[in-house]
C-alpha cells in the first residue's frame, strides 16, 4: 500500500530554517506543500520569493485565513517564539497538527497546550531542537554519566549567538543531573585565578562556551574516570542538519493524539 500523502503548510518560509523546510517538504515524495504563511508577501506565489523553488504555491499573511482556505494535515512553524505559540493554538482550532520548532515555551504553556491537544485528540510536537544527532549526543552522555560522573561540556557556536551557554548544553546538563548526584569536580582545593576559567557550574557539571566566527553549532561532552576518558561530540554543519528531525516530527505527529515536547521523547 502506498504511503498516505501528508498535506503541509509552512509558517516562516523566508527564514533560514524555513528555506530548508520548503526544500525538504517539496523533495519528500509523500509530503505535499499546500501553502506558506509569510506576513510580508500575501497574495504572491512561492516562486515569487527569493531563494524559493519555482512553484505555484500560495502565500498567505495570516494562518487562520490560510487554514480555512487550504485542506491541511500538518503546520510546520519556524517563525518566532510568540508567533509559534499563537500559530499552535490556531492550528488546533482548525484540527491541524502543529510541529513547532520555536523555543520559549513555559511549563504552564506546555501544560495548557497539552490539555488542548488531549481534548481535541490531535497530535502536537514542540521540538526546540530538531537535530537528531544532538539528541543522540545528549542521550549517550546521560547514559555514560551514570558510570563516569565527572563531566565537562564544551559548546562552540558562531559569534552572532546572543545567549550562553547554549540551550543544548543546559539541556545536556539537566539530563545528566537526572542520573548522577551533585558533586564538586576537580581538586577540592581548586582555585579559579581567572574568573570563568572553570566555566559555568550546574550541580558540579562544568559548561564552557566558545564563540568564534566560522563555527556553526558544536558540542563535546567529556567524561573521565580512572585511567580513561570518553568524548561524545556532535557537529552541526548547516541548517539542513535539522531537516531529518523535522521530517520525523511531521510523520510522527500524524500518529499522535497528545502533545509531545522534545524530539528526545519521540526517539525512545
Ligand atoms: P529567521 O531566519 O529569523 O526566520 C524567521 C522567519 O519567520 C522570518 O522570515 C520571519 O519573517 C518569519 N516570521 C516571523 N513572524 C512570523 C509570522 N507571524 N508569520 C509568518 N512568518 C513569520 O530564523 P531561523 O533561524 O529560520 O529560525 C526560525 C525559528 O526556529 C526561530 O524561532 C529559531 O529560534 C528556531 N530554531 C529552531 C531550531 C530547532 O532545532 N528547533 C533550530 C534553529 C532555529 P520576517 O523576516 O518578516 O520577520
Amino acid at each position: 500500500m502506498s504511503e498516505q500523502t501528508i498535506r503541509i503548510v509552512i509558517a516562516g518560509p523566508r527564514g533560514k530554517m524555513g528555506i530548508e523546510a520548503v526544500k525538504m517538504v517539496t523533495n519528500t515524495k509523500h509530503f505535499e506543500l499546500k501553502a506558506v504563511v509569510d506576513t510580508k508577501n500575501a497574495g504572491l506565489m512561492l516562486k515569487d520569493l527569493e531563494d524559493q523553488p519555482n512553484l505555484e504555491i500560495p502565500v498567505y499573511d495570516d494562518l487562520s485565513t490560510c487554514l480555512s482556505d487550504v485542506e491541511t494535515d500538518v503546520l510546520i512553524d519556524l517563525t518566532k517564539p510568540e508567533s509559534g505559540k499563537k500559530h499552535l493554538e490556531i492550528a488546533l482550532d482548525y484540527g491541524v497538527r502543529p510541529v513547532v520548532g520555536t523555543t520559549g515555551f513555559t511549563d504552564e504553556e506546555i501544560a495548557r497546550f497539552s490539555e488542548m491537544a488531549e481534548e481535541k485528540g490531535i497530535g502536537v510536537v514542540i521540538a526546540p531542537n530538531f537535530a537528531v544527532g544532538a539528541i543522540l549526543m545528549m542521550k549517550f552522555a546521560q547514559m555514560a554519566a551514570k558510570y563516569m560522573p565527572d563531566v565537562e561540556i564544551i559548546e562552540q557556536h558562531h559569534d552572532q549567538k546572543l545567549d550562553a551557554p547554549s540551550g543544548t548544553a543546559m539541556k545536556t546538563a539537566q539530563m545528566i543531573k537526572e542520573v548522577r548526584e551533585p558533586k564538586r569536580q576537580g581538586h577540592p582545593e581548586e582555585t579559579e585565578d581567572l574568573e570563568g576559567a572553570r566555566g559555568g557550574d550546574v550541580d558540579g557539571i562544568r559548561i564552557h562556551s566558545v564563540r568564534l566566527p566560522g563555527r556553526v553549532a558544536h558540542q563535546e561532552v567529556l567524561l573521565g574516570t580512572t585511567g580513561q576518558t570518553l568524548s561524545i561530540r556532535h557537529d552541526t554543519i548547516d541548517r539542513s542538519a535539522f531537516m531529518p528531525g523535522v521530517k520525523m516530527c511531521v510523520e510522527t505527529v500524524m500518529k499522535l493524539d497528545v502533545l509531545v515536547y522534545g524530539l528526545e521523547n519521540l526517539m525512545e
